[in-house]
C-alpha cells in the first residue's frame, strides 16, 4: 500500500481511509463486468467510495488492521437499512492490513445483494459523553451471510484471480434483481445448507433449523413451506441439486 501518501496526516483513521484509497485507485477492479479499475466516487460519500466507469457499480472500501471477525462496523444505521430496502447498498469490500508492512492480509466482497435485514445489527446510540452524541451506527453481521456471498478477493495475501472472483460473483447475480425480503429468505436458507457441512443433506436437515429462520424473519407463520421454496430456487441458481426422496446435494 502507498504508505508515503499518508505522511501529513496524524489521524490514524485518516491515514487509513487516504492510503486504503489510493490503494484502491491503483488495485481495485470491477466484479461485476470485466473493467479492471474502479473510480473513486465523488457523489454520496458516506455510503459510496468507488464506482464502476463501466457498469456503474457501486462499492463501499471499509479497511482496517484487525482481522474481519463477526461483525462489519458500518455507516449509520437508517442510512444503510434505507438503501438495502430501495436496493441501493453498495458491495461492500472489507480489507484488512497489516499495520507493521502495510500489505493487504485479506480483502472480502460481499455484494449488495447479499445484504438483507437478517445481516443488519442495530448499535446502541454513542452515550451523552460523544462528540456524536446519540448517533446511531450498524454492524453487518458477517455470519448471516452464507460463504458464497463472502468472496476472497485476497486471501492471507494471496491475490485471488479476478475470473474467480466474477464467477462467484456471477453464482449470486440472479439475487440482483429480487426485493430484498425475497431474496433474504434464500440466503438465508443457503447459509443454513452451508453451515451443516454436508455435500448431501435431507429436508429435515433444514427443517431441524426452522426456530433460526423464525427469529430471523418473525412475522412468517409458513416457515417450512418458505423452505421448500427457497430450495427450488437455490435449484434454478445451480447452487443445489435434487437428488430425489427429499435428499438434496450442495454444489461448491
Ligand atoms: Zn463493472
Amino acid at each position: 500500500m502507498p504508505v508515503g501518501l499518508a505522511v501529513a496526516y496524524k489521524s490514524p483513521s485518516q491515514r487509513t481511509r487516504i492510503i486504503s484509497e489510493a490503494w484502491g485507485r491503483r488495485s481495485l477492479y470491477c466484479a461485476r463486468c470485466d473493467s479492471p479499475a474502479l473510480e473513486p466516487s465523488r457523489v454520496n460519500a458516506k455510503l459510496v467510495d468507488f464506482v464502476c466507469p463501466r457498469c456503474a457499480a457501486a462499492f463501499q472500501l471499509k479497511s482496517q488492521s484487525h482481522r474481519f471477525s463477526r461483525r462489519i462496523t458500518d455507516v449509520a444505521y437508517h442510512v444503510m437499512r434505507r438503501a438495502i430496502e430501495e436496493s441501493r447498498a453498495p458491495h461492500l469490500l472489507a480489507l484488512q492490513y497489516d499495520p507493521l508492512t502495510w500489505c493487504v492480509r485479506n480483502l472480502i466482497l460481499i455484494p449488495s445483494f447479499a445484504l438483507t435485514l437478517s445481516c443488519l445489527e442495530r448499535r446502541k446510540p454513542l452515550a451523552l459523553t460523544a462528540r456524536r452524541s446519540g448517533w446511531v451506527g450498524c454492524n453487518i453481521l458477517l455470519f448471516n451471510i452464507p460463504v458464497d456471498a463472502r468472496i476472497e478477493v485476497v486471501s492471507d495475501g494471496s491475490p485471488s484471480r479476478p475470473a474467480t472472483v466474477r464467477r462467484q460473483f456471477s453464482l449470486l447475480k440472479p439475487l440482483e434483481k429480487v426485493g430484498y425480503e425475497r431474496r433474504g429468505w434464500t440466503l438465508d436458507v443457503l447459509n443454513i445448507v452451508r453451515s451443516l457441512h454436508k455435500p448431501e443433506f435431507s429436508l429435515g436437515d433444514v427443517y431441524r433449523r426452522s426456530e433460526e429462520l423464525q427469529l430471523l424473519h418473525p412475522k412468517n407463520l409458513h416457515v417450512r413451506d418458505k423452505i421448500r421454496q427457497q430450495l427450488q430456487r437455490l435449484k434454478d441458481m445451480g447452487l443445489v441439486a435434487f437428488a430425489g426422496g427429499g435428499r438434496y446435494l450442495l454444489k461448491s
